[in-house]
């Protein structure tokens, strides 16, 4: 049996404090599994999340996963990219595939 808003999460070793983040919980779209917990910037809408800022996931991250996948439920939830630019590892959110919320 899966106890929603029970689960296990792990602590991502990459996570680092950011200035001036609100907190949100990252759930998948479709099963509705608490997913990460990520120190969010800014107003706007949720498209990636950098590895850096996500405290803990309910998937391990300490071999930094080419995409995300929901635990509960396998559907690909995001992907890995370098942005070049900031040089910073993110996980691009596939559209539709999540929701979030303040925890
Ligand atoms: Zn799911």
């Amino acid at each position: 049996m899966i106890q929603r808003g029970d689960r296990t999460f792990y602590k991502n070793p990459h996570s680092r404090k950011v200035r001036g983040f609100h907190l949100i919980m990252v759930s998948c779209g479709y099963c509705k599994t608490d997913f990460a917990l990520y120190q969010k910037v800014g107003k706007g809408v949720l498209l990636r999340m950098y590895a850096d800022r996500i405290i803990k996931s309910a998937v391990d991250l300490s071999s930094k996963p080419g995409a995300l996948f929901c635990p509960i439920c396998n559907k690909q939830l995001a992907t890995r990219v370098t942005l070049k630019r900031k040089n910073k590892e993110a996980y691009i959110m596939i559209r539709g595939a999540f929701n979030y919320r303040t925890p």
